[in-house]
């Protein structure tokens, strides 16, 4: 059986399935997206902490690259954990959120990546970030007070930033 797709999204990681969404919402289109990993039904990747125990060796949901021998370490090899599978390295991380601020931004535009000013990316900031109030609060019967709070507080600090009063 021959089967057509208008796009084909190689990498079922952060950037792979987020882009694969956005396509796919557009209704009108069909998307493959070709994962060379697994799936992400996992108990050590839906909790929080458990990356900890994927990170240390290379396994099912970890590639565990090497580099190569680098000079400013005397010539040691590091070590790369990165995702395998639905979720890439999003399925490994920390789930840590934290937005950059604005002057790194700024600093990128200067250097030379054009749309990557803190003006360009605030309102997306703001739209990440009441997506992820609203999603925590969807997840949990009882969404961590701490993590909400946090989230909320930097809504405030983004609206403000927003209105220019930053
Ligand atoms: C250990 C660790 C902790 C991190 N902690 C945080 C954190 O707390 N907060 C945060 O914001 N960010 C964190 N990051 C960074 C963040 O996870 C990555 O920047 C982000 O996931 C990268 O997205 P990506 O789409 O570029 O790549 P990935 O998400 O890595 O996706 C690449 C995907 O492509 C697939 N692939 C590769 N080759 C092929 C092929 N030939 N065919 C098909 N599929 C292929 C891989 O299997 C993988 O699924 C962390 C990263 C790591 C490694």
């Amino acid at each position: 059986m021959e089967t057509t797709f208008d796009y084909l999204v190689v990498g079922g990681g952060s950037a792979g399935c987020a882009l694969a969404g956005r396509l796919a919402d557009s209704g009108s289109d069909s998307v493959a997206v070709l994962e060379t990993g697994g799936h992400d039904h996992h108990v050590l990747v839906s909790t929080p902490a458990g990356c900890a125990a994927m990170l240390p060796r290379a396994g099912s949901h970890n590639y565990g690259y090497r580099t190569v021998p680098q000079p400013g370490l005397n010539g040691r090899r590091g070590y790369q954990p990165r995702g395998r599978g639905l979720g890439g390295s999003s399925s490994l991380n920390a789930m840590i959120y934290t937005r950059g601020t604005p002057s790194d931004y700024d600093g990128w535009a200067t250097a030379g990546c054009d749309g990557w000013a803190w003006d360009d990316v605030l309102p997306l900031t703001c739209r990440t970030c009441a997506r992820l109030i609203h999603l925590a609060s969807a997840l949990s019967r009882r969404p961590s007070r701490p993590a909400i709070a946090a989230m909320t507080i930097s809504m405030a600090w983004i609206r403000k930033a927003l209105a220019g009063t930053r």
